[in-house]
């Protein structure tokens, strides 16, 4: 079983009026600027979260 790409390194591989494409270089997948930036925050809340339960206790 592999670990699920977590898409670190990215590039933009096409643009348009209102949209953005990003390519995963690990893995390939191509997915739009958008989503792969909710992506980021949802992983960056994740970690917040989990270093403010360290901190109470
Ligand atoms: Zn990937």
């Amino acid at each position: 079983m592999s670990a699920p790409c977590k898409h670190t390194v990215v590039r933009i591989v096409s643009r348009d009026e209102d949209a953005e494409y990003v390519e995963c270089q690990a893995c390939g997948e191509i997915f739009d600027s958008i989503e792969y930036e909710d992506m980021e925050r949802e992983e960056k809340a994740a970690a917040e979260a989990a270093l403010e339960r360290d901190a109470d206790v």
